[in-house]
């Protein structure tokens, strides 16, 4: 058996196309268009290449965009008083703080700092405790779990009353995505157990897996034997084993792979992320759709 590919890449042009045609419509009846705020501190390459990705993409949405490209030298009440800014600007609807921030800033204080309503990444303390509660409290669910949720319901995949497994509980994708999969509502519904470094016995959790979601960072954790036959595995991990050199550009890029050993699991999935073009260009997807949901909210739309 060959699973069936679950694409992030086209996923995301049709959730784009969605969110343009949205914008259109808003701005020719409302003159109003969702406005983004990107800050930057310093000049780390990733982030930078994160935060250009972002910029492009709300670009091409037609969003007002805003970046703000600090040195490392900002002090943090500096950087507060950035915050305060958009946070009283109503053109705003969204603000982005790229971490990792330089040493002398404290991130939480400066996470913490920005408007919940504007918080697009959904890491607020205030955000975190609405996503917990669910249905109707949820404002911004963070940005991958929120991708991952939205794959697998566009791929069809049945989550009322799967048994739902998933590795790894951090703060940005294990532990949201195992809530958001046990609320009430569709695309959830499910019966969740979330596995870590301190579980006994992985595999025998993994195998009762109909939807097993695994978000560990060690390149080929999940063996194709843990896998259910015919089961749904999203495969978060995003893992460097090395580099090549590209065919298009000539230049180094790194070879990326996944959580599961993907070749061995296709034949026994019933469907699959790639690594990459899988959950990845899910993110910033699920950014730009939080960035319109809260110039909804704001318009009484929502
Ligand atoms: P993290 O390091 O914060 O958390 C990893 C979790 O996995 C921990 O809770 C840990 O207990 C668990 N874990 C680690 N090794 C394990 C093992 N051997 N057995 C069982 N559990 C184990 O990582 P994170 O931020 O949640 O990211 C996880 C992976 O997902 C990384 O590869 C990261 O690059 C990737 N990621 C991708 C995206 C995206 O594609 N947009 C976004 C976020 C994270």
């Amino acid at each position: 058996m060959t699973a069936k590919l679950i694409k992030g890449t086209d996923i995301r042009e049709e959730i784009l196309e969605e969110i343009a045609a949205e914008v259109k419509e808003i701005k020719d009846k409302k003159g109003v268009v969702p406005g983004l705020v990107t800050i930057l501190v310093g000049e780390d390459p990733a982030s930078m290449s994160y935060v250009t990705l972002k910029i492009k993409t709300a670009d091409r949405l037609g969003f007002k965009e805003i970046q703000e490209n600090q040195p490392t030298t900002i002090s943090e009440a500096d950087l507060l008083a950035l915050i305060d800014k958009y946070n009283k600007d109503d053109s705003i609807h969204g603000i982005l703080v790229q971490l990792p921030l330089p040493d002398h800033i404290d991130d939480k204080k400066i996470l913490n700092a920005i408007d919940p309503d504007k918080d697009v990444d959904g890491f607020h303390p205030v955000n975190v405790g609405r996503l917990m509660i669910g249905g109707s409290e949820v404002k911004f669910a963070p940005c991958t779990p929120a991708g991952i949720q939205e794959m697998i319901v566009r791929a069809g995949v049945e989550t009322s009353g799967a048994e739902v497994v998933v590795v790894g509980r951090s703060n940005i994708v294990g532990k949201p995505i195992a809530n958001m999969m046990v609320q009430k509502g569709p695309g959830a519904n499910a019966t969740v157990t979330i596995v870590h470094t301190r579980t006994k016995d992985l595999a025998s959790h993994c195998k009762r897996a109909d939807i097993l979601i695994v978000a560990a960072g060690v390149p080929g954790l999940v063996k194709p034997e843990w896998i259910k036959p015919g089961a749904c595995v999203i495969d978060v991990g995003v893992n460097r084993v090395g580099e090549k050199v590209s065919e298009k550009t000539g230049k180094n890029v790194a070879i990326l792979r996944g959580d599961v050993d993907f070749d061995a699991a296709k034949e026994i999935a019933g469907s699959i992320t790639p690594v990459p073009g899988g959950v990845g260009p899910m993110t910033i997807t699920m950014l730009m759709k939080n960035t319109l949901s809260s110039m909804k909210y704001k318009l009484g739309m929502m």
